[in-house]
């Protein structure tokens, strides 16, 4: 099982003449909500990759969709509380040219209890592993928790904050992340990724890949060549794929070529949590 402490996020997409700037009312011409949310993304990409999958996180009383919506992609969400914060949300704005501004609103996903993470690990078994990312609270007492438990500690550092990843960084078996964050990284911590002592750490390299550095040596993947039209979700649909594979006890490489083909198929497709691809897709796809 992948124990997933993560956000949940409603995504909110207003469809604009152009961005509105201060002082402006504007009236948007369409409204599309999408389930989002690196958590929830992660979560959907392990469940499609065929691993079963918790979720531990928390809603406000506007965001009962979705954890139905979890529910019915086959995560696990007995471990999703509801609170009385509102259910964290982007309201994203975007123009006729694609251009876009950004409100990002943590609520709910800020109001974890240790209660609530210490009662779902109770049910954990020897083996499973334990997954956080940045956007929720109790990052750091889920992995030194899952470190004390024996799971595989394992944390994407996004979004990138330093002093969150320094507090991790101890207890971590497994660390992903992108070029981008592997350059902070390397300047907030002043060492180079083989120097952290984390048994399996892997880069995102976009259109270029993905590099996993492991035991001092490091390993290139060559990302499979598509057209791609959106690349949101992209990073989650890898990680959901590469936690799948280490959770079944795949070899790493061999997980790393599964989510190299689940992330390329999904920068074809517009959207997030609801178009990840599940794994019979990604075995079946033809790539050039
Ligand atoms: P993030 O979205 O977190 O910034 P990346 O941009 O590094 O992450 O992308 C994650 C993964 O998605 C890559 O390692 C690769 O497998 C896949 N990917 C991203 N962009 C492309 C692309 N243009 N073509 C093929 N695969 C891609």
């Amino acid at each position: 099982t992948i124990w997933n402490l993560g956000s949940i996020n409603a995504d909110m997409i207003y469809d604009v003449p152009h961005l509105p700037g201060a002082g402006e009312t504007l009236s948007a011409n369409r409204l599309d909500r999408f389930l989002g949310g690196k958590g929830a993304n992660m979560s959907v990409a392990g469940a499609r990759a065929g691993a079963r999958v918790a979720h531990i996180g928390a809603i406000g009383p506007d965001g009962r969709w979705a954890r139905d919506r979890l529910t019915e992609y086959g995560v696990d969400t007995r471990w999703i509380a509801e609170v009385s914060d509102p259910t964290g949300h982007a309201i994203i704005a975007v123009d006729a040219e694609g251009e876009n501004n950004i409100i990002l609103f943590q609520g709910a996903n800020h109001a974890i209890t240790s209660d609530q993470l210490g009662q779902a690990l109770s049910s954990a078994d020897q083996g499973d592993l334990i997954v956080t990312q940045n956007e929720t609270n109790l990052q750091v007492e889920a992995a030194k928790l899952g470190r004390e438990m024996g799971l595989t500690v394992c944390y994407a550092a996004a979004p990138f904050q330093a002093d969150a990843v320094r507090a991790v960084l101890p207890y971590l078996d497994f660390l992903i992340l992108n070029e981008v964050e592997a350059e902070q990284l390397r300047q907030a911590t002043g060492q180079g990724l083989s120097e952290l002592g984390i048994e399996h750490v892997i880069v995102t390299l976009g259109s270029k890949g993905a590099r996993y550095h492991h035991k001092g040596t490091t390993s290139d993947f060559l990302a499979y060549k598509v057209q791609a039209v959106d690349t949101t979700g992209a990073g989650d649909t890898f990680t959901g794929y590469v936690l799948a594979g280490m959770d079944r006890g795949m070899p790493m490489e061999q997980a790393i070529l599964q989510a190299n083909r689940a992330a390329a198929l999904m920068v074809t497709r517009h959207g997030t949590a609801d178009v990840i691809p599940d794994l019979k897709e990604v075995r079946e796809a033809r790539f050039d």
